[in-house]
């Protein structure tokens, strides 16, 4: 039965993911598990996280506060605000092209590029 549990609690973190659209922390996921469901513990839902991420059912980016988990699993690049951390989805297309030229005369084989804008979001401008 033992697996039968962590499948249901992957379903319970994956759904978390989705219903947090915003890109969660591990941390808010916990939180907001925790009022679903009592019993889930932190280790559980980071760990979950960590497998759901490498299936490739969903996002981990890193940013320059906590680490953030997205839902969207296409590459695209976040914009993230400096007063309120909150993370946004940037409309900028991915540079597929950059990945290539990085490649030219390094020998690496470049998988992907992160990207993350700073700056403040509207919410925050109209505050101050
Ligand atoms: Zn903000
Ligand atoms: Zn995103």
């Amino acid at each position: 039965m033992k697996g039968k549990r962590n499948t249901r609690q992957r379903r319970l973190v994956l759904d978390a993911v989705h219903s947090l659209t915003n890109h969660p922390s591990a941390d808010e996921i916990y939180v907001y598990l925790r009022k679903l469901d009592s019993r889930i513990s932190r280790g559980t839902v980071y760990r979950n996280l960590n497998i759901l991420a490498e299936d490739g059912e969903i996002n981990h980016i890193k940013v320059p506060t906590a680490d953030r988990y997205d839902f969207r699993t296409d590459r695209h690049y976040h914009m993230i605000c400096s007063q309120c951390g909150k993370v946004y989805d940037a409309p900028v297309e991915y540079i597929e092209a950059n990945d290539r030229a990085a490649e030219v005369g390094t020998g690496f084989k470049i998988e992907c590029h992160n990207t993350v804008f700073e700056g403040v979001c509207s919410d925050c401008q109209k505050k101050s």
